[in-house]
């Protein structure tokens, strides 16, 4: 959501006649955009920002702004962390940033208000051409009791279907071949009488190929949509369903409103009627009141289902949620070390699940050159998985194509092939 955010303040502020850099010592302008999810990816902003008020020191003129949820947070007091800020604007206000550098003011100006979201510009400027983020809602309302999102993000606001149909088809037609539709909980899309799987119905009648969608929640997560997937030929077969924790009593501490056994029975479904589906989720160790046998219960659902991979956090208190009020009482330690445990299991499950895909054929969505090596092409398979093409007898430039693969070697992570037909 924040990549997204920054797109669409990029496609606004082009409108508005400037032009974008990434080199800070040739901006006038350097904006930070935040998050505040977990304590380290606030304590790295602060830092960042504070680097880059050098440039603010050499040149006086230069503007520096910090957007987002860390902003929306901390408002004023994000000066004690940053003296030489001029912008403080969070998740709604950082649209209106063209206004507020027509002012000029002389003070910080700090600006933090959740106005009536009408529509989010559908002209962001993004920078892969291929696949991109579509949001669907913003805010969330769940409370679920770590997490800072619902303060800083504000209320579910759903777009019309008529708009995002609108973006998408657009996107189609510039060339995109993949849309990710994204919201904190894109199962409780509404708009009328419409829910999610009949928006994602309709936006596989436009020109789209492919269309992917993050988050779900396990509590919406309904079998019309399961269905949805399963006969929607364009919708990858990829499900993001974070369990965050495997034992009944956590789970209820955490007010994520589904058990374990609820979520087995829905992963049960799910692989049942989506063939290859490929199942990601998101961990969490070290919640307040955490017993062995509660992280056991964890590792024990996680070696059950076998998910394709997972984002895994230690806990980290968040001023203002329900659990700030929860004593902390697991140790940095303990914490440390079911993590490493947990993520030694989920790679060597990982592993085991990519190892059967070998001799099998990918549709993968060519993005770009490996990072390790500048010579392959490497893109996304449906399964969301990273495939890096190994042996590559094209000279073709692949950029934006979808090709078969057939896999051939693997790692925990990647996926290694070679291209079938183009
Ligand atoms: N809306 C999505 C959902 O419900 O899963 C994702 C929201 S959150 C930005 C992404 C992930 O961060 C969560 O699924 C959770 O695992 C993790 N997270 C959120 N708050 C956290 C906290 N206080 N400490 C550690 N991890 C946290
Ligand atoms: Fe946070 Fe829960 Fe909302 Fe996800 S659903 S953003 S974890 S409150």
């Amino acid at each position: 959501m924040n990549v997204y955010d920054s797109e669409v303040l990029k496609g606004i502020l082009s409108k508005n006649g400037y032009s974008i850099t990434d080199r800070p010592e040739k901006a006038e302008l350097i904006i930070v955009n935040t998050c505040s999810v977990r304590e380290h990816a606030e304590i790295r902003a602060i830092g960042r920002l504070n680097e880059l008020s050098r440039y603010k020191l050499e040149s006086p003129e230069v503007k520096l702004a910090v957007i987002g949820c860390m902003a929306q947070r901390l408002g004023e007091r994000f000066l004690k962390e940053v003296p030489a800020l001029d912008f403080v604007l969070g998740t709604e206000e950082l649209f209106k940033l063209p206004d507020y550098l027509e002012k000029k003011e002389e003070k910080p100006l700090i600006a933090l208000s959740f106005f009536e979201l009408k529509e989010i510009d559908s002209s962001p400027l993004r920078k892969n051409k291929f696949s991109a983020f579509v949001a669907i809602s913003r805010g969330c309302e769940n409370f679920c009791s770590y997490c800072i999102v619902p303060y800083v993000r504000g209320p579910e606001k759903n777009r019309k279907v008529s708009e995002i149909i609108k973006e998408v088809q657009c996107l189609a037609e510039s060339g995109c071949k993949e849309v990710s539709l994204i919201g904190q909980n894109v199962n409780s899309y509404k708009d009328d009488s419409n829910d999610f799987a009949d928006l994602l119905r309709e936006v596989s009648k436009t020109e789209i190929q492919r269309i992917r969608f993050m988050t779900s929640h396990p509590k919406d997560l309904s079998p019309k949509l399961i269905k949805a997937m399963s006969n929607l030929e364009k919708v990858c077969e990829h499900l993001h369903l974070p369990l965050q924790s495997g034992s009944d009593k956590i789970l209820e501490k955490m007010n994520r409103k589904y058990s374990s056994e609820e979520y087995l029975r829905l992963v049960d479904l799910a692989k049942s009627k989506i063939e290859n589906l490929s199942l990601t989720t998101d961990l969490i160790v070290g919640f307040p009141g955490e017993k062995d046998e509660d992280f056991q219960k964890t590792l024990e659902m996680v070696e059950k289902i076998e998910f394709d991979s997972a984002f895994m956090f230690k806990y980290s208190p968040r001023e203002g949620t329900k659990a700030f009020l929860l004593e902390d009482d697991v140790p940095k330690e303990v914490k440390l070390e079911r993590l490493q445990a947990l993520i030694e299991i989920q790679k060597n499950i990982s592993r085991k699940k990519n190892q059967r895909l070998i001799d099998t054929t990918e549709e993968v969505l060519i993005d770009g050159k490996s990072k390790r090596d500048k010579l392959k092409w490497k893109g996304k398979g449906r399964s969301n998985k990273t495939v890096i093409i190994s042996d590559n007898k094209t000279d073709k430039d692949l950029l934006g194509e979808i090709v078969k693969v057939k896999i051939k070697e693997i790692d925990s992570f990647t996926l290694f092939g070679k291209v079938e037909e183009i």
